[in-house]
This record gives C-alpha cells, structure tokens and sequence, in this order.
C-alpha cells in the first residue's frame, strides 16, 4: 500500500490542463509533485508554487517527451529531490486534426513522436525507479474507443496504441506489484480542446462537456492503495459519449 505522506508521483506534462489538475490533485493527495511541460515554464512553476504555497512539496522541471535524454533527467530530478517514484502519470499528448487524404506527414510524424514514442519513452525511464508496488497511469482518449471525427483517425491510432500497451505492460510488471492503467477522457475543456469541442455536447449523454479535475479525481483513485487490483485497464470518462 502506497503512504501518500511519503510518497512521490511524476507528471509529464504538467503544466496546463487535465496535467495541472492531475498535479494539482496528487498533491492535494499528500503525494511529492515533479512536472514536465515543454515550453510553457511560467505556467509550470505556477503550478508548483501553488502546490508549494499550499503545503505541498514540488519540482517543475522541462522535458520533451520526445527527448530520451531529458526524459532520463526529468525522471532523476524527481526521484533525487523527491526522493524514489511510487506513481508515473503520463499525460503530455498532442491534437492535430485532418482528413487523412491531406494529413500533413509532419503532423503525423509530431502525434507518433509524442502519443506513442514519448509514452514509451516516459514509461521506461521512469520503471526503473519506480518503487515496487507502485502506478503507471496513461492519459489515452475515448477515440481509441470509437472514431469520434472524420478528421480524428491520426490522433486516435496513437491513443488507440497506448490502450494496447497498457495491457502487456501490466502483464510485464504484475510480479513487482506495479498496476497499469489508461485513463481515457471525452471531451474536456482545455487548451487542447479550445474553440473545438462546445458543438459536441448534443452527443453527449450528460450533455456537458466534462472538467480536468473530473480526469483528475479518477487518476486520485487509480493512485491510491484502494485501487491495488486494478490494472491493465482502459478507463472511459467521457459523459457516455461512446455509448
Ligand atoms: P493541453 O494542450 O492543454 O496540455 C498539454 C500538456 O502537455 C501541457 O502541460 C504541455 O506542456 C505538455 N506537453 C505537450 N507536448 C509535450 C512534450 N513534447 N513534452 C513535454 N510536455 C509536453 O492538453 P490537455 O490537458 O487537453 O490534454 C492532456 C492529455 O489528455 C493529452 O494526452 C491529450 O491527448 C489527452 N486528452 C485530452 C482530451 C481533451 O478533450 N482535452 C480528450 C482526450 C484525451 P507545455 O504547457 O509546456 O506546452
């Protein structure tokens, strides 16, 4: 069972949206807070002072997913002022959207570098720290469920991928007590999502667009010891959207 007192959780992509409240809330949690963000540092170190500010212990440090090496010094950083990692959430995604007819390759090769190799590379830096007994938890898309869009197919294929990984990698870590989950969010109101999704919720069956500290509360759970038997599994959280 986890000690949220003394425990540390790593979040990559911290800094904005659904990975600010994840931050936000582990804290709230009793959990240590190292975040990554790419580009945005004031909005990063807003989030950790605010956690500092509250009484929380955090670290805000830049690393591209798609980057080995900052990865491998992001994951350091936290376990070194942190001290050893007992919950990896990864979140840092990106949207690009077109009919794949004229889906730019470059856009292509950006959502591949960032949705699969970056999960990929954030997992396995970080499995080496992280204390038996721990978490990995995935911020996937109900679009691996069900196509969402005509224009959304790229973006769904790399979500789709993490849902699959999830399932041998709970398999691969069971003997260390390490469960693996894909959260797999609807619609949020987001950067991400900004002037993109308010024409959505007539599909929504709760007819709302849902909230980051909704993503949040169900990461809070996957995180805490009450959820020891559950892994390898793809979570949906979207309104009922794909029903
Ligand atoms: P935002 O665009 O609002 O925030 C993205 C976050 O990821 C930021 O903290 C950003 O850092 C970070 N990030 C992006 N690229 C990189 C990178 N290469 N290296 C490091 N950090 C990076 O996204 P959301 O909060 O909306 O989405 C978060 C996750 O949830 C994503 O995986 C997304 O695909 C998924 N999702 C979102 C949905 C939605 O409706 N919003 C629905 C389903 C899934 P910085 O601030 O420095 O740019």
């Amino acid at each position: 069972a986890i000690d949220r007192q003394s425990a540390a959780a790593i979040v990559f992509g911290g800094s904005r949206g659904i990975g600010a409240a994840i931050a936000q809330q582990l804290a709230d949690d009793g959990f240590a807070v190292a975040l990554t963000y790419l580009g945005n540092a004031d909005k990063a170190e807003a989030v950790s002072n605010s956690i500092r500010t509250g009484g929380g212990r955090a670290i805000a440090v830049r690393a591209d997913s798609r980057d080995p090496a900052e990865v491998r010094h992001a994951v350091e950083a936290a376990s070194r002022e942190l001290g050893p990692l007992d919950v990896v959430v990864v979140n840092a995604g990106a949207l690009r959207i077109a009919p794949l007819r004229t889906f730019p390759r470059e856009d292509f090769d950006l959502l591949v570098d960032i949705n699969i190799r970056g999960v990929f590379l954030a997992i396995q830096a970080s499995m080496q720290v992280l204390r038996d007994g721990g978490r990995i938890i995935t911020i996937g898309s109900n679009g691996a469920v069900r196509a969402g869009s005509p224009e959304g197919g790229v973006y769904a294929m790399t979500k789709a991928a993490v849902a699959s990984l999830v399932q041998s990698l709970a398999l691969e870590l069971a003997p260390r007590g390490i469960t693996v989950n894909n959260v797999q969010p609807g619609p949020i109101e987001t950067d991400m999502t900004a002037g993109m999704i308010a024409g959505l919720v007539n599909r929504i069956p709760l007819r709302r667009i849902g909230k980051p500290c909704e993503i949040a509360a169900l990461v809070s759970y996957l995180a805490s010891s009450d959820a020891g038997y559950m892994t390898g599994a793809n979570l949906t959280i979207d309104g009922g959207m794909v029903l």
